[in-house]
């Protein structure tokens, strides 16, 4: 129904710790293009690219996790992790001279899904400022 729509949109705006479609990508319920997996991240392309080459990369266990402005210090391990794995997705994908790493915290910089996942974006020329 249309409230249900527009409950779900709601919904998305904000961090309410609910399981996301994340939690059905590691699954492998839903499927997508993994690009680059270890034991503690997986790496698969946009469904939606802003760019030739859009890559997430989302940690396993979320692990309260929901956006970096929930970080706590246990998680300095994984978000390093995250990061390294982002230059080994850009050297993977052939973008390494030149890239970007987002990540969007809270709805006012626009996150839409409530588990942390860093953008890998290039493969074209990128603008500054991002809107
Ligand atoms: O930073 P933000 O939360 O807006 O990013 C979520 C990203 O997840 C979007 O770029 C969206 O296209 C992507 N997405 C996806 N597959 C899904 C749901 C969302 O790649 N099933």
């Amino acid at each position: 129904s249309n409230e249900e729509a527009a409950a779900k949109a709601a919904a998305d705006t904000a961090d309410s710790g609910a399981p996301t479609i994340f939690d059905k990508i590691i699954a492998k319920e839903i499927p997508s293009t993994i690009v680059y997996e270890d034991e503690k991240v997986l790496a698969f392309r946009d469904i939606n690219p802003q760019a030739p080459v859009h890559v997430l990369i989302i940690p396993k266990i979320r692990d309260g996790l929901t956006q970096l402005g929930k970080a706590e210090l246990r998680h300095a391990d994984i978000l390093g992790h995250l990061l390294f794995a982002a230059k080994l997705v850009a050297e993977k994908e052939g973008i390494v001279d030149g890239f970007r790493v987002v990540i969007n915290n809270g709805a006012e910089a626009c996150q839409s899904v409530y588990h942390l996942h860093l953008h890998v974006i290039g493969g074209r020329q990128l603008k500054w400022p991002p809107g």
